[in-house]
């Protein structure tokens, strides 16, 4: 079946119970045996809430029909899912990670992982040769992200998995920016896929959540370990309210598009900004990259502006219908400050090294009328000088 359809229907058949068309929220933690001979055997597929929620297994198999994996593991946030994933890899093995991080990413690997006895490195990741040679003997997993948080820029993926398992290491990627809708990594060779399902596949900033998908059963069996004894388990409601959000996800997704679309190309025409990205415009240099790997490329964009710091500042506090705040993927456009916000830890040396200048604006386009999204940033972009 399609994508849209997969979305409504896959996990989603009526209740077998009730009939009931619309999946249950299963409020229970505790699943009654018929027999004490059936204790051991599980008999109705679920013996404790931390195990598994019915409500949970509607959600986790339409997440791993959409991103076509014969698994899928619903977790509490994206964080929780990336700390089960890397805590793949042990003591004394490395990860190579990609440079250009959630910073979320980079602190758990920086304040958890790495005190724990796990070796990690950095590489710009956009470049398969600079992957290969950054790989070490005891390289057990290459964390990537694409498209990456600000910049939109994408990592090639089946280059990457080619690299990583050349050197019998795992290739795991934070595919959010994306969706399933618009890009599929197992599909490219990927062995991990993750999301953070807070973003675009909840879709209304209403909860939070993430998810692992991966095809390889020892993968899967092990993930599954770490969720059900670490117990980063989302509640049966966020669950549901993913499930119900995860249903329109192909009409949200079509229409962020359609609208960041309007909205990068009447930025990239104002003479008040420098440079947009965006991949669907041939200005972004993977543009090339993002039709090969992708069916599309979604809501995100960024924006330099010709004024500096101070233009961004005047833009960021008179919007109107744009909300001020980190976060994206919901229906509402949002505009954020990476120099002041999500990258504020870095230097602004460094910050500046990766393409975080002072003047950069990111934009995660709702689905709002694009006429009513290009007036509020055209009244605030006239209270900016320059
Ligand atoms: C938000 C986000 C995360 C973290 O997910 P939470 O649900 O906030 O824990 C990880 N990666 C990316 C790209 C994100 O945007």
């Amino acid at each position: 079946m399609e994508f849209s359809t997969r979305a409504i229907h896959a996990g989603q058949e009526p209740d077998p119970t009730t009939g009931a068309t619309v999946t249950p929220l299963y409020l229970t933690s505790v699943y009654t045996y018929d027999t004490i001979e059936g204790y051991s055997a599980v008999s109705k597929g679920y013996d404790y809430g931390r195990h598994g929620n019915p409500t949970r297994t509607a959600l986790e198999t339409c997440l791993a029909s959409l991103e076509g994996a014969a698994h899928a593991l619903a977790f509490s946030s994206g964080m929780a899912a990336i700390d089960a994933c890397l805590r793949l890899v042990k003591p004394g093995e490395h990860i190579l990670l990609a440079e250009d991080l959630y910073g979320g990413t980079y602190r758990l690997v920086e304040e958890v992982i790495r005190p724990m006895g796990v070796e990690a490195g950095y590489v710009d990741a956009r470049d398969a040769n600079l992957v290969a040679e950054a790989m070490l003997p005891n390289t057990r997993m290459v964390w990537v992200e694409t498209p990456t948080n600000p910049l939109v820029r994408l990592v090639d993926l089946a280059a990457l998995s080619e690299v990583a398992h050349a050197r019998g290491a795992w290739l795991a990627v934070d595919s959010t920016f994306a969706t399933p809708f618009f890009q599929n990594p197992l599909a490219l060779g990927v062995d991990i896929v993750m999301h953070s399902t807070t973003k675009y596949l909840g879709g209304h900033s209403d909860i939070v959540g993430g998810a692992l998908m991966v095809n390889d059963p020892e993968l899967h069996a092990r993930l599954a370990l770490l969720s059900r004894i670490g117990g980063a388990i989302p509640s049966p409601f966020d669950a549901w309210l993913t499930l119900r959000g995860v249903k329109t996800l192909a009409v949200r997704m079509r229409e962020h598009e359609r609208v960041a679309f309007a909205v990068a190309m009447w930025l990239e025409q104002n003479p008040k900004v420098a440079r947009v990205h965006y991949p669907g415009l041939e200005s972004h240099p993977q543009h090339a990259l993002a039709k090969r790997q992708m069916r599309g490329v979604g809501g995100m964009v960024a924006a330099e502006l010709k004024g500096g710091e101070a233009a961004a500042r005047a833009v960021l506090n008179h919007v109107k219908v744009f909300a001020l705040t980190g976060s994206l993927g919901g229906v509402e456009s949002i505009l954020s400050y990476p120099w002041a916000m999500s990258h504020v830890t870095l230097s602004p040396d460094e910050r500046r090294r990766r393409g975080v200048e002072d003047g950069l604006l990111r934009l995660s386009i709702g689905i709002e009328d694009p006429r009513d999204l290009i007036a509020d940033l055209e009244q605030a972009l006239e209270t900016a000088l320059a």
